[in-house]
């Protein structure tokens, strides 16, 4: 007669795994898992889920497939033999057991320069309880905690009743096209657990992000001529000022509870600016680039249409950008916002099981950036959360790391989620 594993056997086998869980969070950062380059990752990722007997299958992102789905975005990096990880912990019937993804990117974001790394961007290296290196925050340490949970619970005993899949994909920096593709291909569960770097918060919504690419004109003359030249640095120089009102007065007029700040639900950035040749020479055409936030429940339209509108009405005040008005692209990363509703079974399942490993109630918190998220809630109509270990503070930076504690109580939390999501198998 089995038992379902209770919170101190859950919690006991995860903790003998500790070791373990160091060593394979290490060897993942080992692998330079830049996009377009995800496959050694994989390879290990996936082998590691078979070697735990998980019917484990390599699920192409084909451009054929995904094309001409409406969420997805081309990330400019070639499609060809970038593979995700799909695996299949089978359940084994029974009771009212619900399926569940796991799911984690395996790509990561490049290093900037390495010089400025205390260790190389590649080391894995320990250092003062935390695993250091590209990717180790965003996101190895969720992809660690997700096998990890599985490995516990098999040391327990526990077979779920319903299937859990745990999924790998690659491109999530840059669009998505990876849980994409799975999602084109059919996998679904129940609800999909996401585990980003949420500081173990629990975060059912995130904002969107669209990025745009912004053309100004103006009139080259040398500048000892200047009022018969135009400088599109200049005009350019009050489009910025209006988006940057735009994108105040945006979230005066937006209140949502999960948003700690509610000056930083959807932020507006502009990331590239590309303009003029020569110091005395007035520039006649600047390129800018940003990305434009997307609120909660606000659809992408209405968003383009708001920046759109706000260039129109700086350029109909202005003699010279009314004759050659600004020119307004949307390019790549075209991330929808995403939400599951708080009191929904997923979140309040997994709200229980954080409460029930660590001994306090998690916060519930929105996220301001783009995730895979949106994916599952927009285009596979399932309930989705993210959670998962480390800060995103520290994604994309110089010294990435993640607590290992923190892995630790995400894997805990994890195994928790399957146990009282998926139930106990026959
Ligand atoms: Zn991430």
């Amino acid at each position: 007669m089995r038992t379902t594993p209770d919170t101190t056997t859950i919690a006991a086998a995860v903790e003998s795994l500790r070791d373990d869980l160091i060593a394979f969070l290490r060897r993942l950062v080992q692998h330079p898992s830049l996009p377009g380059h995800e496959q050694q990752a994989q390879r290990f990722y996936a082998d590691k889920l078979a070697t735990l007997g998980l019917e484990t299958q390599m699920v192409p992102a084909l451009l054929d497939e995904l094309k001409d789905h409406p969420a997805f975005c081309d990330d400019g990096v070639p499609f060809h033999d970038r593979l995700n990880v799909v695996a299949r912990w089978p359940g084994r019937g029974g009771g009212t057991g619900r399926t569940l993804i796991l799911n984690g990117h395996m790509d990561v974001v490049p290093t900037g320069s390495a010089e400025l790394w205390r260790d190389s961007p590649w080391s894995g290296s320990v250092r003062q309880g935390r695993i250091c290196g590209r990717g180790a925050c965003d996101m190895k340490a969720g992809l660690t905690a997700n096998a990890l949970a599985v490995q516990a619970l098999q040391a327990t005993g526990f077979h779920p009743a319903a299937d859990v899949l745990l999924e790998s994909v690659i491109g999530e920096e840059s669009g998505g096209a990876g849980t994409l593709a799975t999602i084109v291909r059919g996998f679904r569960a129940d609800a999909a657990v996401i585990s980003e770097p949420t500081r173990l918060r629990v975060c059912p919504v995130q904002s969107g992000a669209l990025s745009f690419r912004l053309h100004v004109r103006g009139r080259a003359i040398h500048a000892c001529m200047k009022p018969q030249g135009v400088s599109a640095i200049e005009k350019f120089y009050r489009l910025l000022e209006a988006v940057q009102e735009l994108e105040q007065r945006r979230h005066r007029e937006y209140r949502n509870p999960l948003y700690e700040d509610p000056q930083n639900v959807a932020p507006v950035n502009v990331g590239v600016v590309r303009a003029g040749e020569w110091p005395s020479t007035v520039p006649d055409e600047l390129v800018a680039e940003g990305r434009f936030g997307v609120l909660p429940r606000e659809s992408t339209a209405n968003a383009r249409r708001a920046l759109a509108e706000c260039l129109d009405d700086v350029a109909a005040a202005d003699p010279w950008l009314r004759d050659h008005p600004p020119r307004l692209e949307w390019f790549e990363g075209q991330f929808e916002p995403g939400e599951t509703a708080t009191d929904s079974a997923v979140i309040q399942t997994l709200s229980a099981c954080h409460q029930e490993m660590l001994g306090a109630p998690p916060r519930l918190q929105g996220v301001t950036y783009g995730s895979d998220l949106r994916l599952f809630t927009n285009h596979a109509g399932m309930p989705a959360v993210l959670y998962g270990p480390g800060d995103v503070a520290d994604a994309h930076t110089v010294d990435e790391s993640v607590e290992i504690e923190e892995v630790v109580q995400a894997t805990k939390a994890l195994a928790c989620m399957m146990v009282r999501w998926c139930g106990e198998g026959a």
